[in-house]
């Protein structure tokens, strides 16, 4: 069979553990024996990154802004335990923030669904993709102490040197203070990629906040994703027949419980961290979740959202045969295909990223299961729980007959 032949790169990030191990199976079984693979690569591996100062990590991100496409395997953020473990130089930063900053980016998280994992909330018939902004607010907080009776103010000096002062609080006794910021430009990038995604998988977007409380912090989010769709993305959002609607966060909480699904609900940083973690676990699998980080000017790195696995690929080390779910990164790279096919207009790329798609829902629907998910399905749906490669290879197998 001739391969699929690619014209421009997918910019390749290689990573961690026992991600890194199911990286090169998928490659080895599930893309290099049917596609020309063209991809400019990066390890990222811990031991790489510190051999490097960090530099690859940097030169991936730029790199991405290049080939406007890139595919990313699961990386170690380092702490105390794993300076040791690695004899780090440096507690480098985490990978996904130094690429996620330097692309001004923004993390969609969807769920991959099977019909043998039934979401919790019943109703759910499609996913729900959470957009969080990862900048500011409390993440970025000054707070204080309040150890007894003072008063509280807001000061801000401006480049003349003239000042503002409001009253927070006259404490007659202890309390607490926070003083939080965002930006403008932040939050318009947030909104870029929110529209920019939302016309990607043809999905309806909703922002919330809370602007009735917040009156000039929250009704500023709200002012500027207005903004943004009027004076960007109306025309090309209806032009797709897809809609944007602002409401209050407690409003769209209830109303996303009630829905069936199939919406980005684009959410402030705190809102975004919590609910993220909430519709995950409501769609019943973390390593059941994908993730794409989208530039406000439309660049696409794909992902699974699940870590390195680290006690899996111990037990790998040692010879077990360890069933690591390796759905979440297959789809990675099937959705950095796809995009590389749409934006070369190369068909048989995009076809081939449907395919391999395809066939990995259809290998976990026929009920050979990684054994994460074999816990969540009724036991007489499940009818093989192979390792990592025995899954991989189901897969394959399914690729191949639907690629004849
Ligand atoms: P994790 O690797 O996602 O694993 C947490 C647990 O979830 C695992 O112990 C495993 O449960 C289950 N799990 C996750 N992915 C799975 C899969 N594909 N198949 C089967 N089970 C899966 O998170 P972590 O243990 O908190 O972090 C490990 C390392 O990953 C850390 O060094 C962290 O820095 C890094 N990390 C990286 C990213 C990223 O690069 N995007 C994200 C998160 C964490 P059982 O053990 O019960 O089987
Ligand atoms: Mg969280």
């Amino acid at each position: 069979m001739m391969k699929i032949p690619m014209t421009n790169p997918i910019v390749e990030i290689d990573g961690d553990e026992m991600t890194r191990i199911l990286w090169q199976m998928i490659k080895d079984e599930l893309i290099l024996p049917f596609v020309d693979l063209n991809t400019e690569y990066y390890d990222l591996g811990l031991s790489n990154r510190d051999a490097t100062d960090d530099q690859v990590t940097h030169q991936a991100a730029e790199a991405i802004k290049v080939h406007r496409v890139g595919v990313k395997c699961a990386t170690i953020t380092p702490n105390l335990q794993r300076m040791e473990e690695y004899g780090l130089k440096q507690m480098w930063k985490s990978p996904n923030a130094t690429i996620r900053a330097a692309l001004d980016g923004t993390v969609f998280r969807a769920p991959i669904m099977i019909s043998k994992v039934k979401p919790v909330v019943s109703c759910w018939k499609k996913p729900i993709v959470i957009a969080r902004h990862a900048y500011g607010d409390i993440y970025r907080a000054v707070e204080h102490r309040v150890e007894g009776p003072g008063k509280a103010e807001l000061l801000f000096t401006n480049e003349n040197g003239e000042t503002i002062r409001k009253t927070i609080y006259d404490f007659q006794g202890p309390g607490v203070l926070q003083g939080m910021h965002n930006r403008d430009d932040s939050i318009l990038s947030f909104a870029r990629s929110c529209f920019e995604f939302a016309l990607d998988t043809r999905q309806d977007l909703w922002f919330s906040c809370k602007d009735t409380i917040s009156k000039d912090y929250d009704q500023t989010f709200k002012l500027l994703f207005q903004k943004v769709f009027q004076e960007e993305y109306q025309e090309k959002m209806e032009a797709a027949g897809l809609s944007y609607r602002y409401a209050l966060i407690d409003d769209v909480a209830a109303k996303v419980i009630r829905s069936p699904g199939g919406m980005i609900w684009a959410c402030k940083n705190y809102d975004g961290d919590v609910m993220s973690d909430l519709v995950a676990a409501a769609f019943g699998s973390l390593p059941m979740m994908t993730s794409v980080l989208v530039s406000p000017d439309g660049n696409f790195e794909y992902e699974a959202a699940h870590g390195t696995v680290t006690d899996h690929y111990h037990r790998h080390r040692k010879g077990e045969a360890v069933s690591t779910n390796p759905l979440a990164t297959i789809f990675a790279w099937t959705g950095a295909l796809r995009k590389r096919g749409e934006l070369d207009g190369n068909d048989p790329l995009t076809d081939f990223a449907d395919k391999l798609t395809q066939a990995g829902i259809d290998t976990f629907e026929a009920g050979i299961l990684s054994e994460d998910l074999a816990v969540l399905c009724d036991p007489a749906e499940v009818k093989e729980t192979p390792d990592a490669l025995g899954i991989i290879r189901a897969i394959r197998s399914r690729l191949e007959a639907s690629l004849s």
